[in-house]
């Protein structure tokens, strides 16, 4: 008997259902590796997470404060409408500056063309919000607190200087790209930057994260990307047993890693993608009046946004210790280095001091500079307990765990810094990184 040949059909059915099972097979794998950990993290890591701060928020304790300052807390380094790469407004912005908690924000927006003039863009207190203006360009952050034009074309270092002698503030941007260090005109640096930590990640690794919690959870789906820049810190000690280069803390706030859409005033309508470009203006398809909704205070009619303002406000605060919500006191006392910076999202640090005593008396805060002598102690309070620990030129020299507060007795000259851990989900957290206490032979 010959040999029955399979049909055409049979033939095609067969790859077809051959190729059906490699799909499945791929799905499955799919859920398996991607999904279900994001899952797991749904319904066990984020709600224990949750908990866990809850408990850790009941061990808050107000210390007397020592320092006769007053806590600022805020964000350096944010985009706005004015930058190529944000549409960020104020309908927007405070809101969320508000949701935060924030006093205060510098803003850093990328210049339009090479003649710059200040102020532009947002400037002046929105709703108890302050916002300086500012700008990021040449790897440089800037804020003239003044009325002038930068010539972003005019020779770099007599540009920093003119702005610096004119009681602007002059800050390295981006600290893990090639600077000119040794530039003393320079008064400080971004110690933490969360684009520079964003970096070294995958993002797509946030992605079924953000589809499994849909808006929930946001707090510990930005976290994941945190790594503590060790590199910089230690750049950041090394600078500083030079000179005083103020260590501060970068948001780089844009909004701008989402898909958006809004409506046109011609019944057109603009997707917007990532970094702000218009992916497409056009009528809009009519499966697409199912995603959107009634404009939001902004204009929007659709969004699914990764790196909201709040959600960047939130995750680390730089804090300056200053005497009013004003201009003029947050540059001078931030100049000054009574500043610390804090990841807040893990939890508020409002209330943290870092200062120097000598006959029971406040010889030096968090910045200052003070002459060597015998009796000098440096303290530490802190309103959660956590991991203290104090470093000499950048070389720990003494920790104290599960505390509220720690001391040094000074044996030698030195700059000294002190950082907070606090434990959390079985380990130590960075927490706050102070600016240094400098003292001189
Ligand atoms: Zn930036």
């Amino acid at each position: 008997m010959p040999m029955k040949t399979p049909s055409i059909a049979g033939k095609l059915l067969r790859s077809f259902l051959k190729g059906l099972a490699w799909l499945l097979l791929g799905l499955l794998i799919l859920m398996l590796t991607v999904l279900l950990p994001a899952f797991f993290r749904h319904f066990v890591t984020f709600p224990q997470l949750e908990r866990e701060l809850r408990e850790l928020q009941l061990q808050r304790r107000q210390a007397r404060r020592v320092i006769p300052l007053q806590d600022y807390k805020g964000v350096l380094h944010a985009h706005s409408y004015w930058s190529h790469d944000s549409r960020g407004v104020l309908a927007e912005i405070i809101p969320a500056a508000q949701r935060a908690d924030i006093d205060f924000i510098f803003f850093t927006d990328h210049p339009r063309s090479d003649v710059d003039c200040f102020p532009r863009s947002y400037n002046g207190m929105y709703d108890g919000v302050l916002i300086i203006p500012g700008a990021e360009k040449l790897r440089l952050l800037v804020w003239p607190l003044d009325t002038l034009c930068i010539n972003w074309r005019a020779n770099r270092d007599t540009l920093i200087r003119g702005l610096v002698q004119r009681g602007g503030l002059v800050f390295y941007a981006h600290s893990e790209k090639a600077h000119d260090w040794g530039n003393s005109d320079f008064q400080g640096m971004e110690i933490y930057n969360i684009h520079t930590d964003i970096k070294d990640e995958v993002m797509w690794k946030l992605l079924p994260d953000l589809i499994v919690n849909k808006g929930r959870f946001h707090r510990w789906i930005y976290r994941r990307i945190f790594d503590e820049q060790r590199t910089i810190l230690a750049l950041w000690d090394s600078l500083n047993t030079h000179r005083r280069v103020v260590g501060i803390s970068a948001n780089d706030a844009h909004n701008n890693q989402n898909i958006r859409a809004r409506r046109l005033s011609d019944g057109l309508v603009e997707w917007v993608g990532p970094n702000a470009d218009t992916w497409r203006i056009g009528k809009p398809a009519w499966w697409q009046q199912w995603l959107f909704s009634e404009p939001d205070t902004s204009g929007w009619i659709f969004k699914w946004e990764i790196d909201p303002y709040f959600e960047s406000f939130r995750f680390v605060n730089t804090h300056i210790l200053a005497d009013t919500l004003s201009p003029a006191s947050l540059a001078h006392h931030l100049k000054g280095g009574h500043a610390f910076i804090a990841f807040e999202s893990l939890a508020p640090a409002d209330g943290f001091q870092f200062y120097a005593t000598a006959d029971d008396q406040v010889a030096a805060i968090m910045g200052d500079s003070l002459r060597f002598r015998d009796g000098l102690t440096l303290h530490v309070t802190s309103p959660l307990p956590g991991r203290i620990r104090f470093l000499r030129n950048g070389q720990q020299i003494s920790q104290h765990d599960k505390t509220y507060s720690a001391g040094l007795d000074v044996q030698q000259p030195g700059v000294y810094r002190a950082e907070v851990a606090i434990w959390f989900n079985g380990r130590w957290l960075p927490w706050i990184y102070a600016n240094p206490v400098h003292i001189f032979q």
